[in-house]
């Protein structure tokens, strides 16, 4: 089947009782079991039976198996959230005294994730710049487990060459691990780019209406150990997806490419039209053929680009101004939203770091984030249009 179809139609694990047509919802947090044996059987995993919903519940393994379907992926584990995901596959992979080398330039709280938290308790995060293979070299040494990226930066747009960041992991025994929340894996195949290890907040696309916040890890080849090591955090951690969230988000997948079609076209309009406004210094969108990143996120994702808009204005003023005019486009975050969403995030998502940590991050205090949706783009653009150029 090709991938639109596999998103629709992916069978039960087992028939259901009355031929329902969506995933029921498994309201439950535990399982009767015919007898001792079989029980024993469901705890000691050797049977593919859930025991507690902490870990396993049937709604929860209908989505993560349309997941491994559509990627192809061994392991696909669905958590609570992409940060559950990111952490709870990161400390599977480490132990105290390893390393993980990565970039400045990451989503807000995986950049506090690692350069914090994670230091509390002996793992290093080693930053560098991703996109300069020799660097990358040189921060990677014995105690190193992986190397950590986001395909294309928030908010800065900046593309990893992930299979030249594969190459070099793999040559030295080290693992890719790939944040790939910012393009469908519908429509592209990190698997076949090397990516060991994929994390993507299902909160974004998937999700879709900004109804729930999920995660999901997709394991292409960390193997046996990775696989038991994840079991047993998610035991421990309990940042296991609920059904409720896994029947919301099957939704999402469902018709995920329909949604994906008209916003990353919807997006590819708008951002031409943004540059024709002249209160926008600067539009940062991979799908425009100047910008610097352009060909190789067309090379590795098939020629589409996500949904998200950078645009500079003149000032942190300009910005607060633009935001406060909005009349359709929301004041939010959030990416992907079916609504068209604004923010300004050196005051928000990055208002509580130092102005030594903004600078080490390059967040732009001019920049405003546009996450675009689904509706008519005159109609956006015209919002955008009146909230700028009311000086004018
Ligand atoms: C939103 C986001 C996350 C965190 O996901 P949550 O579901 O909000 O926990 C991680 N990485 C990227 C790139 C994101 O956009």
């Amino acid at each position: 089947m090709k991938t639109k179809t596999k998103a629709i139609h992916s069978a039960y694990q087992s028939k259901d009782a009355y031929g329902a047509l969506a995933m029921p919802v498994y309201h439950t947090d535990a399982y009767e079991f015919e007898n001792a044996e079989i029980m024993a059987d469901a705890f000691c995993s050797r049977v593919p039976l859930p025991d507690y919903s902490r870990v396993t519940n049937p709604t929860v393994i209908y989505f993560e198996k349309k997941v491994r379907e559509l990627t192809g992926a061994e392991n696909v584990y669905a958590l609570s959230s992409g940060m559950a995901a990111i952490s709870n596959s990161l400390l599977s992979l480490c132990e105290s005294g390893a390393n993980i080398v990565t970039s400045n330039h990451l989503f807000g709280n995986t950049w506090l994730l690692l350069s914090k938290t994670f230091a509390r308790y002996g793992i290093e995060a080693r930053f560098c710049d991703l996109c300069d293979l020799e660097a990358v070299k040189a921060a990677i040494d014995d105690r190193t487990v992986c190397i950590y990226a986001e395909i294309i930066s928030n908010p800065l747009q900046e593309v990893v060459d992930l299979q030249a960041l594969a190459h070099l992991a793999h040559s030295l025994g080290k693992k890719l691990v790939a944040d790939t929340t910012m393009i469908p894996f519908t429509r592209f195949s990190a698997k076949s780019l090397g990516v060991d290890l994929e994390l993507v907040s299902s909160t974004k696309y998937i999700s879709g209406g900004a109804s729930t916040i999920g995660g999901l890890v997709i394991d292409y080849s960390c193997g046996k150990e990775f696989a038991a090591r994840m079991q047993e955090i998610l035991l421990n951690f309990g940042a296991y997806m609920t059904p409720h969230v896994a029947y919301m988000q099957t939704l999402g997948l469902e018709n995920l490419e329909a949604r994906y079609s008209l916003e990353s076209a919807n997006t590819m309009e708008l951002a031409e039209r943004l540059r024709t406004i002249p209160a926008i210094r600067y539009v940062n969108y991979t799908g425009l053929k100047d910008n610097p990143f352009h060909d190789i996120a067309c090379r590795q994702f098939n020629d589409t680009y996500g949904a998200m808009i950078c645009i500079e204005l003149e000032s942190p003023k300009a910005c607060f101004d633009f935001l406060n005019r909005l009349k359709l486009v929301k004041r939010a975050t959030n990416l992907f939203d079916n609504r068209t969403l604004a923010i300004h995030p050196a005051s928000t998502i990055f208002g509580n770091f130092t102005s030594q940590q903004l600078r080490d991050l390059d967040v732009s205090e001019t920049c405003i984030r546009l996450s675009i949706g689904l509706e008519d783009m005159d109609d956006v653009f015209e919002d955008i249009r009146q909230a700028l150029e009311i000086n004018i």
